[in-house]
């Protein structure tokens, strides 16, 4: 049995200590928000989730709302063209179903479920120095923090960063009453581009009131879009949703007028920074050095348009969970951190940020390959599950020479 902490009740801090804690270990949580603030507070996030994450939770017994969350299953894609008009429209399909569980349901019961099996529960919102002291009292300490302020303990790199600013705003709202185009084929998400305006996704999703529709709209800084910087509250986020689906996506705003806030807390809007930092970080020197080791958001943070940041932390608390489990009673060394994260790094997170950062700018290569998923299912299958499992981005979508040979097979296969 180890002594380890972790500090961040999300979707990487507590899955790895639910996950710890079913191995035997002696875990210590520090989280700044009790569950019934957490249930009570602001939607976090649109948490789509795709096949290999769900089966992690599910495997460590942590998919609790598997039952209750729609299961999605296709996505409508539809590149538009201002003011109104769609000049591309094909459907993605990827193997396996996603499902997003609001996280204020997920974070609150997974919160309660470590306690109530004997888990130790610090509330208090960690300092630097309040984490130098419960690293100096653990074997190991996890910092899953997410985007706040306690990441900064991680510096910054450079070099695999993709990126020196948010690339777009957020708005993100949930809602009950939202008309789809074809109920036959419900579940379904909905996702749309507009160039130089941004986009805008739909994702079936169940929240404190049940099914509800998650969308997420991503702006362009300063264009038309980019007009929810005051975080309005939920009724008003929707009166300016509207107005411009009206006039940039007209059908849609049919499929809205029966729409309503699922809660209080159903809006969040704001920008997300994409960034990677180094993993591990050196706190004290001399005798009262000790390092910690990053996770999730933590040290990596990824805009949404891709929706990797859960999926990204589910799989990295997985690969840390067994990477401890694998290093029996050695101690947890600086090198071994390093060595953990950049395992994690070489075969997931690396290809997660540039399939995010190629579809946040979209150079021609890539736009090359959502027109051909128009004419091919086949490429709008693989499209759809390199979002699954983004690896696949360094086999087709990496280089232009890369896309153009696939591309070129499956249109030679299609003549027959
Ligand atoms: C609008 C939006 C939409 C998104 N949509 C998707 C999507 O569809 N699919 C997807 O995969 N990802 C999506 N994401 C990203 C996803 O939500 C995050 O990447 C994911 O939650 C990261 O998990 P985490 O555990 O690292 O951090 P978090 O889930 O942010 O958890 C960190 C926790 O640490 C706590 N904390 C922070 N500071 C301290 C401190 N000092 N002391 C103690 N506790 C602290 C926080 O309160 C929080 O509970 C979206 C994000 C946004 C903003």
């Amino acid at each position: 049995m180890r002594r380890i902490a972790i500090v961040g009740g999300g979707q990487a801090g507590l899955q790895l200590a639910l996950g710890l804690q079913a191995d035997g270990h002696q875990v210590t949580l520090v989280a700044d928000r009790t569950p019934d603030q957490v249930r009570g507070g602001r939607v976090l996030s649109g948490q789509a989730m795709f096949g290999p994450a769900l089966r992690i939770e599910a495997e460590a017994g942590l998919d609790l709302w598997a039952d209750e969350a729609p299961s999605v299953r296709t996505f409508r894609f539809a590149l538009c063209v201002p003011p109104g008009v769609k000049a591309l429209d094909f459907t993605m399909a990827p193997d396996d179903p996603v499902q997003s569980v609001d996280q204020r349901i997920k974070f609150a019961g997974w919160l309660e479920l470590f306690a109530e099996r004997g888990g130790d529960v610090q509330f208090r919102s960690l300092g630097r120095e309040g984490l130098h002291d419960l690293a100096r009292r653990h074997e190991l300490t996890i910092v899953a923090a997410g985007r706040g302020e306690l990441a900064e303990v991680f510096e910054r790199d450079p070099n695999r960063s993709p990126f020196d600013r948010p690339q777009r705003t957020l708005t993100c709202l949930y809602a009950h009453g939202i008309g789809s185009p074809d109920p036959a084929t419900e579940p379904a998400a909905r996702m749309y581009a507009l160039p130089g305006l941004g986009e805008l996704f739909l994702q079936p999703a169940v929240t404190l009131s049940g099914p509800c529709g998650v969308l997420l709209w991503e702006a362009v800084p300063g264009g038309p879009f980019d007009i929810f910087g005051d975080s309005p509250a939920p009724e008003v986020q929707l009166d300016r949703m509207r107005k411009l689906m009206a006039e940039y996506l007209p059908w849609e705003a049919e499929l809205w007028t029966e729409a309503e806030p699922t809660d209080a807390g159903a809006g969040l809007s704001g920008a997300v920074n994409p960034v990677v930092r180094r993993p591990v970080a050196e706190l004290g020197s001399g005798v009262d050095s000790v390092h910690v080791l990053g996770l999730g958001d933590a040290v990596t943070v990824s805009d949404p348009i891709t929706g990797q940041g859960s999926n990204s932390a589910a799989r990295a608390a997985d690969a840390y969970r067994r990477a401890i489990a694998e290093h029996g009673d050695a101690p947890f060394t600086a090198d071994w951190m390093y060595r953990t994260a950049e395992g994690f790094w070489q075969e997931y997170t690396r290809h997660s940020v540039r399939l995010t950062a190629d579809v946040l700018t979209m150079p021609e290569h890539v736009q090359g390959a959502f027109a051909a998923a128009a004419e091919h299912p086949e490429v709008a299958r693989r499209l759809a599950n390199t979002y699954t499992e983004p690896s696949d981005h360094a086999a087709w979508l990496a280089t232009p020479e890369l896309t153009a040979a696939y591309l070129a097979s499956v249109r030679a296969s299609a003549r027959g």
